[in-house]
C-alpha cells in the first residue's frame, strides 16, 4: 500500500459576529484539513490546528515539505513516517507550526490504518473506557463591549449553557484582573452554587495578576484556572499551583514528548490539556498520554475546530483510561465550543450532533466507524476551500 496524495484543505467562513479571547477579536472561522489518498483507494483525513494565516502557512508545510518526504510510502507505517519527517524537520521546528503541520498527516494515516483494519479509532488504541463521553460547553467570548455588558452577558450565558444539558461550563477572561473577578462573579451567580465552572485566561496574567485572579477563583469554586501565564513560563506555573486551592491547567501550546517532558516535570499542572491536532497527532499524544499519567497528571484534551478533530477526540477521550481508577472515577470531558461552528456542524454527510445529544444525554456516543469514524462531505469542502 502505498501514498499517492497529500492534500490540506482550507476552509474559512465569515462568523456571524466578531467574538475575543484575552489576546484577539477575530471574525473568520478557518479550519485545516489534511486527507491522505493511497493507491488501495482508501482514504484518511486529519486535521491540522491552527486559525487563519497560521492555518494557509501549515498548508504550505503539509503540501510542500511533508508530502514530498512521504509520498510513496506506506501508510501503515505511521511511526516510521513520523519519526522520518520530525527527524527532518527537527532542526527548523520542535514546536509550533511544522508540529501542527505533521499532526494532520499523522491523524489521516491513523485513519487510514483503522479503515485497513476495519476497527474504529480507540479499538486501535486498546478498546474504549466508556462508551459515552461527557461534555462541558464554553462560551462567554469577550466582545468590543462595556464591562457591564459582558457581566449581564456572561451571567446569562453561563446559565443558557448549564440548560443546553453540559456537565459543566468555561469561560473566557482579559478585561483585566478586576473586571474579570466581576466576570467569574457573574458566572457563578448565572449558574448557581451547584455547577462546575472554568476560567480561561489564555496566558494573559503576570504571575501575580495571575494570583489575583486566583484567589477570587479559590472563594467562588472555579474548576479550574486555564493557561493563567505565559506557556514558556513554568516556574509561574509552579508558583500559581503551590499557592492556590484552584486546579491549574494548560498546555495546549505544548508540543510532542519532549516539550511535554519538561512540563511536567516542572510540576506546575494539576490538569494536562494536550492538543492532538498541535502536539504530533495521535501517534505523539498517545506518547503524552502515557508521560502525564506518568506524572499522575490527569489529561482533559484541548479540543479546537471542525468536526475531524471533534471526532477524533471523541476516540481519544474512550480510550483514556481513568486516572487513578476507581469505582466512580473522574471521567474526561469533551471540550466543546457553544458558538456557532459551521465547520463543525455541517462539514459531515452525517453529522455528529453533539448538541442534540448533549440535550438528550448530556453525553456523546463514541462513533464506531473504522478510523476516526467520520468522513466529510466533498461538496462542503469545495463550497468552503479558500487558496493559499
Ligand atoms: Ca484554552
Amino acid at each position: 500500500m502505498k501514498i499517492t496524495a497529500v492534500i490540506s484543505h482550507v476552509l474559512q467562513t465569515d462568523m456571524p459576529e466578531e467574538l475575543g479571547y484575552s489576546q484577539q477579536y477575530y471574525a473568520k472561522r478557518t479550519a485545516h484539513l489534511v486527507e491522505i489518498r493511497t493507491d488501495e483507494g482508501i482514504t484518511g483525513w486529519g486535521e491540522c490546528f491552527g486559525p487563519g494565516n497560521v492555518a494557509l502557512a501549515n498548508k504550505g508545510i503539509v503540501e510542500k515539505v511533508i508530502a514530498p518526504m512521504i509520498l510513496g510510502r506506506d501508510p501503515m507505517d505511521r511511526d516510521v513516517i513520523w519519526h522520518h519527517v520530525y527527524n527532518l524537520l527537527r532542526d527548523h521546528g520542535q514546536k509550533g507550526m511544522p508540529m501542527q503541520a505533521l499532526s494532520g498527516v499523522d491523524i489521516a494515516l491513523w485513519d487510514i490504518a483503522g479503515k485497513v483494519a476495519g476497527l474504529p479509532l480507540h479499538k486501535m488504541i486498546g478498546g474504549a473506557h466508556r462508551d459515552r463521553v461527557q461534555v462541558y460547553g464554553y462560551g462567554m467570548m469577550l466582545k468590543r463591549e462595556s464591562v457591564a455588558d459582558h457581566v449581564a452577558r456572561f451571567a446569562d450565558e453561563a446559565a443558557a449553557i448549564r440548560d443546553m444539558g453540559f456537565v459543566a461550563t468555561k469561560m473566557k477572561v482579559g478585561l483585566g484582573p478586576r473586571d474579570d473577578v466581576r466576570l467569574c462573579q457573574a458566572v457563578r451567580r448565572g449558574i448557581g452554587d451547584d455547577f462546575d465552572f472554568m476560567v480561561d485566561a489564555n496566558h494573559c496574567y503576570t504571575t501575580p495578576d495571575a494570583f489575583f485572579v486566583g484567589r477570587a477563583l479559590e472563594e467562588l469554586g472555579a474548576y479550574w484556572f486555564e493557561e493563567p501565564v505565559a506557556p514558556e513560563d513554568h516556574d509561574g506555573y509552579r508558583e500559581l499551583r503551590a499557592g492556590l486551592r484552584v486546579n491549574i491547567s494548560g498546555g495546549e501550546a505544548e508540543f510532542n514528548r519532549w516539550g511535554w517532558r519538561k512540563l511536567l516535570e516542572s510540576r506546575g499542572l494539576d490538569i494536562a490539556q494536550p492538543e492532538v491536532c498541535a502536539l504530533g497527532g495521535i501517534s505523539e499524544y498517545l506518547r503524552v498520554l502515557a508521560l502525564a499519567h506518568a506524572h499522575f497528571t490527569p489529561v482533559v484534551n484541548h479540543v479546537w475546530g471542525s468536526a475531524i478533530a471533534v471526532a477524533t477526540n471523541i476516540q481519544l477521550l474512550a480510550a483514556m483510561p481513568p486516572l487513578p481508577g476507581g469505582l466512580f472515577p473522574r471521567e474526561p470531558w469533551l471540550e466543546f465550543d457553544t458558538t456557532e461552528n459551521i465547520f463543525r456542524d455541517n462539514l459531515l454527510s452525517d453529522p455528529l450532533d453533539i448538541q442534540g445529544q448533549v440535550a438528550a444525554h448530556g453525553s456523546v456516543a463514541v462513533p464506531d466507524a473504522p478510523g476516526i469514524g467520520v468522513a466529510p462531505d466533498p461538496a462542503f469542502i469545495r463550497a468552503y476551500a479558500v487558496d493559499g
